[in-house]
């Protein structure tokens, strides 16, 4: 039966129960020596109002559909409530931003309730980010903005529906304050309305929570992180190694296997993102999730042209640094500061070393058959491949081409009938240019020849055409969150109408159905959203 009450639920706050706590409970910003986490709670807000639900989490937690009615369940998502079972606290942890140590970060913004055992979905820790100040707050207020907090709520679920490894959202709601926020540094600050997004994963364990024991040469309390993520997260790892849970320090090869398996989760994240075109923006390791899950949506953006040197975030946009082609290097120099903050668990390279070779090894078998998948080929035979997927990605960006219309069209290529002009074999592609005189010349003609090529490799691959389409469509969505639908829906909710954030929600659930109705919610971005901020460019200002 589901319930009406958060209290309810089964909490289990392990995370607070078998690691240390931060000794001073002062909610004041500081260096935090020798814990885990700092117990706190949220701020009151002056008038919680709930945006947006996500039935399917409702669902999760056995809570009643109806809940949202509830004035004591918005209350509680806006941290206006203390829930009976929740142990409310911030996470520290560390990170490497842009490339360099950027020392104790921790969650400035984001208050850890606590933790659930769900029915199907094992363990699930719930946590509200933009619920005021923390120890770990830094210069900032701890608060998230609306145009932020939607971004997140839709991107989040609508990974998840794509079938990408993602922490979700089980809700966004206004907390009647305003917020203070200069969007684009540019010393033009204005108020902005504050919201909250209460986010669900197993956990929100990250990479640099261990980085920051580790810098810190605090290496018991390494041990006994590693050994509660292991224990509570990754048992079939234990199970394999014949080793008892309640039984840590584990011995070198378990640390070891865990890494292998954290990377192994990692290159399948890394394939899923490259495969719908999503650019995080801050793959900072702070940002990275010991799960392999998508994490802290932020200045993220989707791929319109496909340009694999292109990032939404204007933070980065000299460098580039997290541009949508680096994405899997740099995950793998995320992992690298990973390995190196476990190594005193280890004490030997080799065997991290080779568990980081592996990410590459993996990656490079995962990538190739994701892209003779996107390509809809029965499998991936290098000889021919490689050399089609590369000409593929050769010719994409030498015209402003849209990849998520590229793909979805390429399935409705005739590869059975034997004689076909130019003309006809391009006309389903046309719309996924944005300038159709692009297609002219010498572009015009390299796309035929690969189409011609890629004819040739369907038809010999022995696929009925029918198939083949029904395999791609499966694998290239229609809809993603296009970077100016997300600015459609905010600017309807910054004046108090949520009908958008709620059904591109309902779109965004199945992502790779034709679905007719909606079908405008698949259009390439229109000319007004090419320069606009929000859609086109996006800073870390939320
Ligand atoms: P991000 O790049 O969003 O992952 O954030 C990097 C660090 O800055 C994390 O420690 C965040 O908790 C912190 N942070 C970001 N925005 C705020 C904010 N408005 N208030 C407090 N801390 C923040
Ligand atoms: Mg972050």
């Amino acid at each position: 039966m589901p319930v009406m009450d958060l209290a309810e639920l089964s909490w289990d706050n392990s995370f607070t129960r078998e690691l240390p706590a931060d000794e001073t409970t002062l909610n004041r910003v500081r260096q935090v020596h020798g814990a885990a986490y700092s117990r706190v709670m949220p701020t009151p807000t002056e008038a919680p109002t709930l945006i947006a639900v996500a039935t399917e989490l409702l669902e999760m937690f056995g809570l009643d559909p109806d809940i949202g009615e509830n004035e004591s369940f918005v209350r509680a998502m806006t941290g206006n409530a203390h829930v009976a079972g929740t142990d409310p606290h911030a996470m520290c942890y560390g990170g490497h931003q842009f490339g360099n140590w950027a020392g104790q970060l921790g969650d400035g913004r984001a208050i850890t309730l606590g933790e659930v055992l769900t029915a199907a979905d094992g363990r699930q820790t719930l946590q509200l980010k933009g619920a005021g100040p923390t120890p770990y707050s830094r210069t900032a207020d701890g608060l998230a903005v609306l145009r932020s907090s939607i971004r997140e709520f839709l991107c989040s679920e609508a990974m998840h529906h794509l079938g990408v490894p993602t922490t979700r959202a089980l809700s966004v709601a206004l907390t009647g304050d305003k917020v203070m926020r200069d969007m684009f540094y540019d010393g033009r600050p204005a108020l902005e309305q504050g919201a909250v997004v209460c986010r669900v994963a197993p956990s929100f364990i990250r990479f640099g929570n261990f980085e920051i024991f580790a810098a810190r040469g605090d290496i018991d309390n390494l041990r006994r992180l590693a050994d509660y993520t292991i224990a509570t997260y990754f048992g079939e790892l234990l199970d394999s190694h014949g080793v008892d849970p309640t039984n840590g320090p584990f011995s070198k090869d378990v640390y070891v296997d865990w890494f292998a398996e954290v990377a192994r989760r990692t290159v399948d994240m890394i394939v899923a993102w490259q495969r719908v075109g999503f650019v995080h923006g801050v793959m900072n390791t702070d940002n990275m999730s010991i799960h392999g899950l998508t994490i802290d949506y932020g200045p993220y953006g989707w791929l319109e042209d496909y340009d694999p040197t292109w990032t939404p975030n204007t933070t980065d946009a000299s460098m580039k640094r997290y541009r949508f082609g680096a994405q899997p290097h740099i995950a793998s120099w995320n992992l690298e500061r990973l390995a190196n903050a476990i190594y005193p668990l280890v004490e030997e390279v080799e065997p991290l070393e080779s568990a980081l070779n592996s990410y590459v090894s993996r990656f490079n078998e995962r990538w190739p058959q994701m892209m003779a998948d996107k390509l809809g080929l029965v499998d991936f035979d290098p000889e021919f491949d490689q050399s089609l997927i590369e000409g593929l990605l050769e010719l994409l960006p030498r015209a402003e081409t849209d990849m998520t219309l590229f793909f979805r069209r390429l399935a409705e290529i005739d590869a059975a009938s034997q004689l076909i002009d130019d003309a006809e074999l391009l006309a389903p592609l046309l719309d996924a240019y944005y300038l159709p005189d692009q297609l002219s010349g010498d572009h015009r003609g390299a796309t035929v020849a690969w189409l011609r090529r890629y004819r040739e490799r369907v038809a010999t691959g022995g696929r009925p055409d029918a198939v083949r389409r029904r395999a791609m469509n499966s694998v290239n969505p229609k809809y993603v969150l296009r970077n100016y639908l997300a600015q459609l829906a905010i600017d309807d909710a910054e004046q108090g109408d949520f009908a958008l954030t709620s059904e591109l929600l309902d779109v965004l659930r199945r992502p790779y159905d034709e679905q007719p109705e909606h079908e405008r919610f698949a259009a390439k971005r229109p000319d007004w959203a090419r320069t606009r901020p929000g859609c086109s460019m996006l800073s870390c200002s939320s």
